[in-house]
């Protein structure tokens, strides 16, 4: 008879390595306090970067979406799935990052899937930042191109991966824009030199950079000034943006050949219509205004400072993304378990995300909290700092 017994087993070795997640569930959503279970608690882990998840001008572009098309879209994009809604974002979308073309798909992990799996055939190689996000992980799994993985942002371990590839047809370099666990900025600049040098595409995952790094938001590319020289920009609509899905912004030719081959798109059915609203009017704002941006960096700027002064360690930091290491999965937990005790929600994040000793709070600032929201977060690392003997 067949049984469950090695799913068993393997749920309680993660708890017996304090790696068990129980998935919180919430009854509000906001950029800084959540309720949970009857108990409000500071928000230090969303990726609502400027509190567009609940933003005004978001739900009234949603709810005249509905009204306009009702909730569904129907099918796939090639069948029904396309409305006037989902090519009017992504016409904003090209102009945003000043591209000729975007296009969207169900979330930023089908986009990664979607995109690698459609460009890299079995005589490409492409050249991998080993911190890249899983969904870029998974999407070049999906081929049969050659890899090469270089050591975080090292670029003589780039630069040789490149010399040994100039038999492949096509070499694509993958890197993310800001990475999502250490809240480090990639070297772009000399990623697209060395791309150039060598005759290799540059493909950016902006996930967590877009709202946040560049003018107006506009991402890694626009922030390093190399508009028009790295040829894949993957977005994300689900962090700053502050909804759910994903794009490419990218040349009329790789959209066309999406549409024809990437499966996330021919396959799996649209974003719903008021989605699509909500994020272009997401769009909007970020263009009209960069109000919110400038408070994001002070607000992210202000905390970095006040946590490495309790001499924390936020790790390679340069962005909203400020994590605090703690080391093996248990101590974090412990930690993350006893910040909630004090009223704030900081995820622990451990192995196999990260290193089995690199385990850490990630937390991540937003245009939203106040500097009272931010000191007290501050003075309750403090707290926990001391009774776990961290500092
Ligand atoms: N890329 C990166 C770098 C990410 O951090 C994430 C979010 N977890 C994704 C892609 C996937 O985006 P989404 O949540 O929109 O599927």
């Amino acid at each position: 008879m067949v049984n469950w017994n090695s799913l068993h087993e393997e749920m309680e070795q993660l708890k017996r390595e304090g790696r068990y997640r129980p998935v919180q569930s919430w009854t509000s959503a906001s950029s800084t306090w959540m309720e949970t279970n009857g108990r409000k608690l500071l928000q230090m882990s969303s990726n609502n970067y400027l509190g567009f998840a609940d933003h005004p001008a978001l739900r009234q572009a949603a709810i005249e979406a509905i009204q306009t098309y009702g909730v569904g879209s129907g099918s796939v994009r090639t069948i029904t799935g396309t409305l006037a809604i989902h090519e009017q974002l992504e016409f904003e979308l090209a102009r945003f990052k000043g591209t000729e073309a975007a296009l969207t798909f169900q979330s930023g992990f089908t986009t990664n899937q979607g995109v690698l799996s459609t460009i890299l055939g079995a005589d490409d190689v492409v050249i991998s930042d080993e911190l890249n996000h899983a969904s870029i992980i998974d999407g070049i799994r999906l081929t049969k191109a050659h890899r090469k993985i270089y050591t975080h942002k090292n670029m003589d371990q780039l630069e040789q991966a490149l010399r040994e590839s100039a038999l492949y047809k096509k070499r694509v370099v993958v890197t993310d824009g800001v990475f999502s666990m250490d809240g480090d900025i990639a070297p772009l600049q000399e990623i697209v030199e060395l791309a150039e040098r060598y005759d290799a595409f540059v493909y950016v995952d902006d996930a967590h950079a877009s709202g946040v790094l560049g003018r107006n938001g506009k991402g890694s590319v626009d922030h390093f000034g190399l508009n028009g020289r790295v040829h894949m920009q993957i977005g994300t609509l689900s962090k700053a943006v502050g909804v759910v899905g994903g794009y490419v912004a990218c040349e009329n030719i790789l959209k066309e050949t999406l549409i024809h081959k990437a499966r996330p798109f021919l396959f799996s059915t649209s974003q719903p219509p008021m989605v699509a609203a909500a994020c272009l009017a997401a769009i909007r704002l970020l263009e009209q205004s960069d109000e919110l941006i400038q408070r994001l960096w002070s607000n992210a700027d202000y905390f970095r400072k006040g946590v490495q002064a309790l001499g924390l360690d936020t790790g390679a930091s340069e962005t909203p993304i400020v994590p605090v290491i703690i080391g093996s999965p248990e101590k974090t937990m412990i930690f993350s378990d006893m910040l909630l005790q004090e009223g704030i929600f900081a995820q622990g994040i451990t192995y196999p995300t990260v290193a089995m000793d690199k385990g850490r709070v990630r937390m991540i600032v937003t245009a939203n909290h106040t500097r009272e929201e931010l000191d007290f977060v501050i003075q309750s690392l403090e707290k926990v700092g001391r009774k776990t003997a961290l500092i």
